[in-house]
Parts: structure tokens; sequence; C-alpha cells
């Protein structure tokens, strides 16, 4: 049946949102935020894309840390953002807090197309993950947020199903597997059972976060991780993450370069 005339000339607020999100799925992607926790992830990408640091940091509030580069590569409006050094320790500001607010920032300013977070992770050799590997989160969850109560513990765990991208993983030579996020290097026994119930392949501190912001934000995003550990294998994770770190953010670059190459005059549904 057709619709009444009135609801064509004044569709529902509701329609008129899919309408827009249509329409954005439809159009060649012009701008993309990329989120990074640590500076080396970061840098080789910069000098990649030929970003330059923006010196205008009135987007951010005065006085934090966190860093824009900025720059066109090809039609795309690069935008790759990390939180910086902490203001009290001078280490790169890694995890969930920093990752979110840093992505709720950069999303209000930049108005991104699609969201990619890259970066390192742990992974899992019982799932098949080997040092170097490169992944494509599927979904993502929380391992370390406990709250046993009915239905706060499922927000507390934040399951999400990535944005699906079937023809970049046809493109391109990556991995395909679930995403748990905690804001610990190591893991406790607690965080093993939880990560284990989220079905994961991959373990790191920020991809839920970004995820929850992209979607409470209605941003799609995609996860690029490459494996720098081996959560259950025989070496200590910090001395095996940090033996691989360089070697490993090649790997990851080099992905994140070709699903940038791919992504370039594409729309949000060619993905
Ligand atoms: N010692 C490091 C600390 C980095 S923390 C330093 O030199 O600064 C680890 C970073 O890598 C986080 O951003 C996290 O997302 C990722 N990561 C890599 N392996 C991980 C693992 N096994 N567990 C959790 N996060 C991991």
């Amino acid at each position: 049946m057709a619709p009444p005339e009135d609801s064509v000339a004044n569709p529902p607020p509701e329609a008129e949102e899919a309408a827009a999100a249509g329409e954005a799925n439809t159009k060649p992607i012009s701008t993309i935020l990329i989120v990074m926790a640590m500076h080396t992830e970061a840098a080789p990408l910069v000098s990649k894309f030929k970003l330059v640091e923006d010196p205008d940091r009135s987007m951010f509030p005065k006085g934090v840390p966190w860093v824009r580069y900025r720059g066109k590569y090809k039609d795309l409006d690069i935008n790759l953002v990390w939180p910086g050094k902490d203001p009290n320790f001078g280490v790169d500001s890694v995890g969930t807090v920093s990752a979110s607010l840093v992505t709720y920032a950069s999303i209000q300013a930049f108005n991104p197309d699609l969201v990619i977070d890259a970066g390192t992770a742990g992974g899992f050799r019982a799932k098949g993950a080997s040092v170097g590997d490169v992944y494509l989160a599927s979904a993502v969850a929380f391992h370390d947020r406990r709250i046993p109560i009915p239905v706060f513990d499922l927000y507390g765990i934040g399951a999400k199903q990535t944005f699906s991208c079937p023809n970049i993983l046809k493109e391109l030579n990556l991995k395909v597997g679930n995403l748990s996020t905690g804001d610990s290097l190591d893991m406790s026994p607690h965080d093993e059972t939880a990560i284990l119930a989220n079905e994961a392949t991959l373990k790191d501190m920020e991809g839920a976060a970004v995820a929850y912001v992209a979607d409470l934000l209605s941003v799609p995003a995609i996860f690029v991780k490459a494996v720098t550990d081996i959560v259950d294998g025989e070496k200590p994770t910090a001395e095996e993450f940090l033996q691989n770190l360089v070697l490993v953010t090649a790997a990851l670059d080099q992905a994140v370069t070709q699903v940038v190459d791919f992504i370039s005059g594409k729309c949000i549904s060619d993905l």
C-alpha cells in the first residue's frame, strides 16, 4: 500500500535519518579517522601517508596531550590521532579511557565517514594466531568489566559485531577473528575465562572502547590488529611484545595502507 501523501511530504524523523544514512553509504568515502594507541605504531603511517601534525589544536580541549596528524592521500582526507604521552608518566596513553576520549573528540571534530582502529594485539595460538599476522576483527567485547547482575553483565561485556566488509576481506590477505579488550597487558585467570567466553583470537587494550564510541555516534568502524605476542605461548607477554613491536608494526602499517588504498574511491556500501 502506498504511504499516505502526508508522510511522503513530512517523513517521520526516523525515516529522514535512515534516508540520510543510506545516502551517506552510497557516496564516496571522503574523510577517515585512524585511531592508534602508540607512537611507535603510528610513526610509519604518518610518513607513508605524508601526514603532518596539525599545529591547530583548537578542536581538542586545552592542555590535552592528544595528537592529530592530517593530510590528503589520494582522494581521502586522513586524520590519524593518538592520545599522546601521559602528562604525568610520559608513556603512551594506552588503554580504553584515552582511546574513548580521543575517538569521541575526533569524531565530533572531523565527522569521519569511517573509523579505523589500528594497533597491535596479543594473539591466541589455540585460535590459529602467529606473531606478525594481521587481522580484521569480526566482533569486539570487553573481558574485564564484571557486573554479575542480569543484563548489566551483558552491558559490561558489551559484545558487538563490527562493521562487515566482505569486499575488503575478499581483496586483502587479512585473517578474521574476534577481539577482546581490557585495560591490562597481562592476563588474570578471570580475564582468561572471559576471553574464552568471548571466543576471541585477539586481546588488546582499546578495540571495544573505540567500537563503543563509534557505535554511539553511528560511524562505521573497522579494527585492523597485528599480533605482537602469543598470549597462550611460553614467552612473557611484555618481553615478547617489546621484542616484536617494530617488526610487527611494519606488517600492521602495510595492512592499513592496503585497506586505505582499497577504500579510496569507494562508498561505505562497497566495503
Ligand atoms: N610496554 C609497552 C606498553 C604497551 S601496552 C610500551 O612500551 O609502551 C600494549 C599495547 O599493545 C596496547 O595498546 C594494546 O592494545 C596492545 N597489545 C599488544 N599485545 C597485547 C596483549 N597481549 N594484551 C593486551 N594488549 C596488547
